[in-house]
């Protein structure tokens, strides 16, 4: 049988989308060798799958990685000034080439487990040694859907939110869709122009102001964010995952259909059971209910919790030494999900990775 090959480097980077990017600009000025290994069969991680009309929710110069500003639209468009997803695909890119970035695609990190001296990283195309390894595999691939009762009875067509283009095939169908972020307020917003279409939300929705787009809202809430760790109070209540007033939804707003209503208590094969025992039958149901971290490959470590996340200090794993997971929202640090998030903790990441292993020994490993 073909023997795959074995190479060693100091870092291993798992996941080439921003956070991997990000952290691979820093991991270069420490002078350690390293890899980002992607599964992805081309550059842009999560920002190749996303829905036809996608847009950022923040101009260009406000939605950078560290070093390198995404270049403006060279005009305004009819969105205003928000980059369409093809354009943060295009940067990352030019990013990865720009930086030299050492990146290895179209290859599956399948394990994580100890080996002498750090750590071995199974892939379909063969093993890794290295000292430390960060984690940088976002949540894309990973899609969540709740366990209601009777989802398997369901006969309709299933989609997540993941799997979403464009809302053409349901022209004049019933369509339930079910999640109260970005997500199910921007699908909600386009499936409405052609369907017959009930949302559905935990809690009534957080709209933001008008006037408030994912510039303001990241400064407002870094604000916040800083606020509250010093126990001072700000005006400011929102939230990163609240909806921003994008025009789909500023337009489904004006033909009086953003309207939420709370869960259904089953589903049937044909459709829903609402909490006052009425029965209403869907075509299809679309599923905005997010995602879990894409950790299945770190479990042999034993460190990956029920909700698929890592107990960390800021990113650095804390039951393995020379693990660090980057990129995967607040539990890895502040913003950290974001283009203009992610560069800090990319940064401490680097800084945090370049002390350890100068301080290096096999025997300071400690996996408790
Ligand atoms: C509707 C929506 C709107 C958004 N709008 C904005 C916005 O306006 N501004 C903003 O900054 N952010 C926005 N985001 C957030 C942003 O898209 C994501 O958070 C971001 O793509 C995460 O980047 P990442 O590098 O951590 O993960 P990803 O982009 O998912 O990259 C992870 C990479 O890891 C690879 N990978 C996964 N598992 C493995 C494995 N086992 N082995 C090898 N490789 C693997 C994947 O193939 C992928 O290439 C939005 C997200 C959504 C859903």
């Amino acid at each position: 049988m073909h023997q795959l090959q074995t190479q060693e480097v100091d870092i291993v980077v798992i996941g080439g989308g921003q956070s991997g990017l990000a952290t691979g600009y820093f991991l270069r000025r420490t002078g350690y060798s390293f890899i980002i290994l992607d599964a992805g069969s081309k550059p842009g991680g999560a920002w190749n799958q996303g829905w036809d009309s996608l847009r950022l929710f923040s101009p260009a110069e406000a939605s950078s990685l560290p070093g390198w500003p995404m270049p403006k639209l060279a005009e305004t468009t009819d969105v205003g000034v928000f980059p369409a997803r093809q354009q943060v695909v295009d940067y990352l890119k030019a990013y990865e080439s720009r930086y030299k970035l050492p990146i290895q695609r179209s290859l599956q990190v399948e394990r994580v487990t100890l080996g002498v001296g750090g750590y071995e990283i199974t892939t379909d195309k063969g093993l890794w040694r290295a000292r430390a390894v960060v984690s940088a595999t976002g949540s894309e691939s990973h899609p969540f859907i709740p366990p209601y009762p009777g989802i398997g009875e369901y006969q309709g067509q299933q989609l997540h939110s993941a799997d979403y283009r464009s809302p053409g095939r349901w022209a004049g169908q019933r369509v339930l869709i079910v999640g109260g972020g970005n997500s199910g307020a921007q699908i909600m917003a386009e499936v409405s122009r052609i369907a017959h279409t009930v949302w559905v939300t935990l809690t009534e929705p957080t709209f933001l102001p008008d006037d408030v787009d994912g510039r303001v809202l990241f400064s407002q809430a870094t604000e916040r964010y800083h606020a509250l760790q010093t126990g001072e109070t700000t005006k400011f209540a929102g939230g990163l995952g609240d909806i921003v007033m994008v025009p789909s939804v500023k337009e489904a707003r004006s033909r009086g259909v953003l309207q939420a209503v709370r869960p259904f208590v089953r589903l049937t094969e044909t459709g829903v059971v609402w909490p006052d025992g009425r029965s209403e039958t869907f075509d299809a149901i679309i599923w905005c209910t997010g995602f879990r971290p894409a950790t299945d490959y770190l479990r042999p470590l034993g460190v990956v919790d029920r909700d698929d996340k890592v107990a960390t200090e800021g990113t650095r794993a804390l039951h393995s030494d020379g693990l660090w997971l980057v990129g995967y929202g607040s539990w890895t640090g502040f913003a950290s999900a974001t283009l203009i998030g992610v560069g800090r903790s990319a940064r401490t990441t680097a800084e945090e990775i370049k002390t350890y292993l100068e301080q290096y020994s096999t025997a300071s490993i400690n996996h408790d």
